[in-house]
């Protein structure tokens, strides 16, 4: 499937979500969000100063979010809840949004996914989604977390047992990873890699996710990629 075969209407949409998001996280360096501590620091600090033009499973990923999302949130009693932390002395706010609150109290994230097949086959969670909702469960003071992976054909749970200290120690690593894009960001420095593999030759061999910015094993310097920058949104 081409980006050119989807309707001009479904297109702008999707364009004008990319454009809001981005435009939102390079004006406000002090706001660092907890979808940009998943992974790669590195990677993070790139898509804020060096961004993209998408490529299409980027864009099919977010469409799928945009259909999925609120068919299945809008069944629990709270959703889309915002979560803010300052971090004291700092001025550094780590922001977060919990997909859903169940009636018992259970903190819920939701991952649309292009097949649940590798999760069913794994049969746990990718570890940085479970992170994320122990980290908000901490947050939020809940006891009780739920990660749901749903694709156009089905779905799979994983209740996560809220243990207080591991939650703790989760979210206070958060924290410092806040701190540390934030300083890269301010300081205008490429953090080092997080979750990358260095190699003999200097490359870097990306093992945890597919990344926009590997090119040929090698994690690009960041004047290769300022040319860039002014890359017309001709998507
Ligand atoms: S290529 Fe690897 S090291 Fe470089 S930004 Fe991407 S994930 Fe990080």
């Amino acid at each position: 499937m081409s980006w050119e075969s989807l309707p001009e209407s479904v297109k702008e949409s999707i364009k004008e979500r990319y454009e809001k998001d981005l435009k939102e996280r390079r004006s406000s360096s002090n706001v660092i969000y907890h979808s940009e501590l998943d992974g790669c620091i590195r990677k993070s600090y790139l898509r804020r100063k060096y961004p993209l033009v998408p490529d299409i499973n980027a864009i099919m990923g977010l469409w799928r979010g945009n259909i999925l999302h609120p068919a299945i949130l809008k069944h629990f009693p709270r959703n889309e809840v915002p979560i803010k932390y300052p971090i004291a002395g700092t001025g550094v706010i780590l922001s977060g949004r919990i997909d859903a609150i169940d009636k018992d109290g259970t903190v819920t994230e939701l991952k649309t996914v292009s097949s649940i097949y590798h999760v069913q086959k794994r049969g746990f969670p990718n570890p940085w989604d479970r992170d994320r909702v122990l980290a908000y469960a901490y947050n939020w003071g809940a006891r009780k977390a739920r990660l749901i992976y749903v694709d156009l054909g089905g779905a799979i749970t994983f209740e996560i047992p809220v243990d207080e200290s591991e939650a703790e120690e989760v979210f206070e690593k958060r924290v410092r990873l806040a701190k540390l894009l934030h300083d890269c960001l301010v300081s205008e420095t490429t953090p080092d890699p997080i979750n990358c593999l260095e190699l003999e030759d200097g490359g870097l061999e990306c093992e945890t996710f597919p990344c926009e910015y590997l090119v040929n094993g090698m994690c690009p310097g960041k004047m290769a990629l300022k040319a860039q920058e002014e890359e017309e949104w001709d998507i």
